[in-house]
C-alpha cells in the first residue's frame, strides 16, 4: 500500500502510469482537523499518475505529470454541523522542473507568457476551467519524487475550507427560529405522565 517515490523525469519521458489506493487515515496532513474517517473501502483514496511529455504550446517538450485523486473524505458541514462524505474527483497537471529556480518565472521566454495572457483575456469567459490544464503547476521533479505528497496535496486542495452540504438534511427542521419555540413550550410526555400520576 505504500506509494514509493518515483523517478519523475523518467516517468514522464517514458509515459509511465501508476495507480493504486491508500487509506485516508494514512494521509495525516489531509485528515488533520477532519472527523474520524471511515475504514474499509469508504475510506480509500483512489489515485492514478501518468507521465507525459508536453505536445503543444508552452509545455512543448516539457516533462509533465498528471495526477488524479478520488476520495470521499468525511468533513463537517459548517451550516448544520453534521459530518458528511465530501466527494472529491480531482485532476492536476504538474510540470516537472529541475530546480526551485525554475519555479518562479515564466516558462522560457517571457514573451510567450505575455502572449498567453492575451489569449486568456480573449477566451477567458468561455474557457473557465480549461485554464488549469493549459498552465500546469510547476513542481521540482527528482529521481526520488514524492508522489504520495503530491497526491495528498491535491486532496487537501480539493476539500473546501468551509465545507457545506448542497442542501442540509432536514433543512426544514433546522429552520430553528420557526420550529424551536413550540418545541420548548410543549411539555414532555414524561412530564405529562408525572402529572397524571399525581392526580391519582
Ligand atoms: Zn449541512
Amino acid at each position: 500500500m505504500i506509494i514509493k517515490p518515483i523517478d519523475a523525469f523518467a516517468f514522464a519521458h517514458q509515459g509511465r502510469e501508476a495507480q493504486g489506493t491508500i487509506p485516508l487515515v494514512r494521509l495525516t496532513r489531509a485528515v488533520d482537523g477532519l472527523p474520524e474517517q471511515p475504514l474499509g473501502d469508504a475510506g480509500l483514496v483512489t489515485w492514478s499518475a501518468r507521465g507525459e511529455m508536453g505536445k503543444t504550446g508552452l509545455v512543448l517538450g516539457q516533462p509533465l505529470l498528471r495526477i488524479r485523486v478520488q476520495a470521499n473524505p468525511v468533513v463537517v458541514c459548517q451550516r448544520c454541523n453534521t459530518p458528511f462524505a465530501y466527494p472529491v474527483d480531482s485532476e492536476v497537471l504538474l510540470q516537472l522542473v529541475k530546480s526551485e529556480d525554475d519555479l518562479d518565472d515564466g516558462i522560457a521566454g517571457g514573451d510567450h507568457a505575455a502572449g498567453l495572457d492575451d489569449e486568456d483575456d480573449e477566451d477567458g469567459e468561455v474557457e473557465g476551467k480549461g485554464f488549469v490544464s493549459n498552465q500546469p503547476e510547476k513542481v521540482v521533479g527528482s529521481h526520488h519524487f514524492d508522489l504520495l505528497a503530491q497526491i495528498e496535496d491535491e486532496l487537501i486542495l480539493s476539500v473546501p475550507y468551509v465545507p457545506k452540504h448542497d442542501v442540509c438534511p432536514g433543512a426544514q427542521a433546522n429552520d430553528n427560529e420557526a420550529s424551536q419555540e413550540p418545541v420548548v413550550k410543549r411539555p414532555s410526555p414524561f412530564a405529562v405522565l408525572e402529572q397524571l400520576k399525581h392526580k391519582d
